[in-house]
């Protein structure tokens, strides 16, 4: 048992047939919190999914619709690169509610994890490169509305171009993002600040330059609050990804991520966005080490 709570749903495996998404890796992260740290059954909390009202805050009420009715058209089912199914729907609806649920005990705990979101490519009107809803946007929204000073600190090897989107008028909250620039999506939005990496980065370049970048958006922006986007798709042995770092660099990022925030009084609020090893093993290892990492639980 520990002081932690943390924001959880089996309804996030969903069959999506043999695609490189590994659906299973939230639950494959869940189990190994429960083997290799202070974390019980009963730290994981399953969050209330939010409603279509609530979604409609960063969607077009069209969008939300086609979502929950089945109703999404094939050009926007091919753009999601996902299969449409009443289970998707559901586990996004649900999804949006854990990214909101984290933000919101971060704001009351100092920091918040979601095992699930991070889903930063999807846009108001369409979803896009497997997200459906951008419950990053949601969360980040719902901070600012609180009166927060919200900064995205994107280290998803992709970049967080429907999050950059949604913000790009909004003066309440800064996007950051650091990803391989010879990469989907293409062409990219303008994030507040981009750091693009050439392919074949390593963990040195990477997390020297994800410091530097920390460091200038809180000199210009000075947020209290922040959602880590913390993909694990840097990964050297990713299938999708053209970065280099080790599952030592990743720890190391997750570190940064969080001394920054911590030494700055930013609360944090974690959710998992990409990830696409070889081994799904290894994808759930790097994820729980982020958990690991920003809880501080080992
Ligand atoms: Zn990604």
């Amino acid at each position: 048992m520990s002081l932690n709570k943390i924001f959880y749903s089996p309804g996030y495996e969903v069959d999506i047939g043999n695609h490189v998404f590994p659906t299973r890796k939230y639950r494959m992260v869940k189990e190994l919190l429960v083997e290799r740290t202070s974390l019980g059954e009963d730290d994981f909390i399953q969050p209330r999914p939010l409603d279509s009202r609530e979604v409609a805050e960063v969607h077009t009420p069209d969008y939300v619709k086609d979502i929950k009715n089945a109703s999404l058209s094939y050009a926007k089912q091919v753009k999601l690169e996902l299969p449409y199914s009443p289970e998707l729907a559901e586990a996004s609806f649900i999804c949006c509610g854990g990214t909101v649920e984290a933000c919101e005990y971060a704001m009351k705990n100092g920091a918040g994890v979601h095992i699930g979101g991070g889903f930063h490519h999807a846009y108001p009107d369409h979803g896009e490169g497997f997200c459906v809803f951008n419950d990053v946007a949601l969360g980040a929204l719902r901070a600012a509305n609180k009166g927060k000073r919200v900064a995205v600190i994107d280290c998803d090897l992709h970049q967080g171009n429907g999050t950059a989107f949604i913000f790009r008028d909004d003066k309440r909250v800064f996007t950051f993002s650091i990803h391989q620039e010879n990469n989907y999506p293409i062409p990219k939005e303008k994030s507040d600040l981009d750091i693009p990496l050439g392919d074949s980065a390593g963990g040195d370049e990477y997390n020297s330059k994800l410091s530097e970048g920390i460091r200038k958006m809180k000199e210009v922006f000075k947020p209290d609050f922040a959602v880590y986007v913390a993909g694990s798709d840097p990964y050297e042995y990713d299938q999708l990804g053209g970065l280099r770092l080790s599952v030592e660099d990743l720890r190391m990022r997750d570190t940064i991520v969080r001394r920054e925030t911590v030494e700055s009084g930013i609360d944090l609020a974690v959710v998992f966005a990409g990830g696409y090893a070889v081994k799904p093993e290894d994808t759930a290892l790097i994820h729980a080490q982020t958990v690991d990492v920003v809880l501080n639980l080992t």
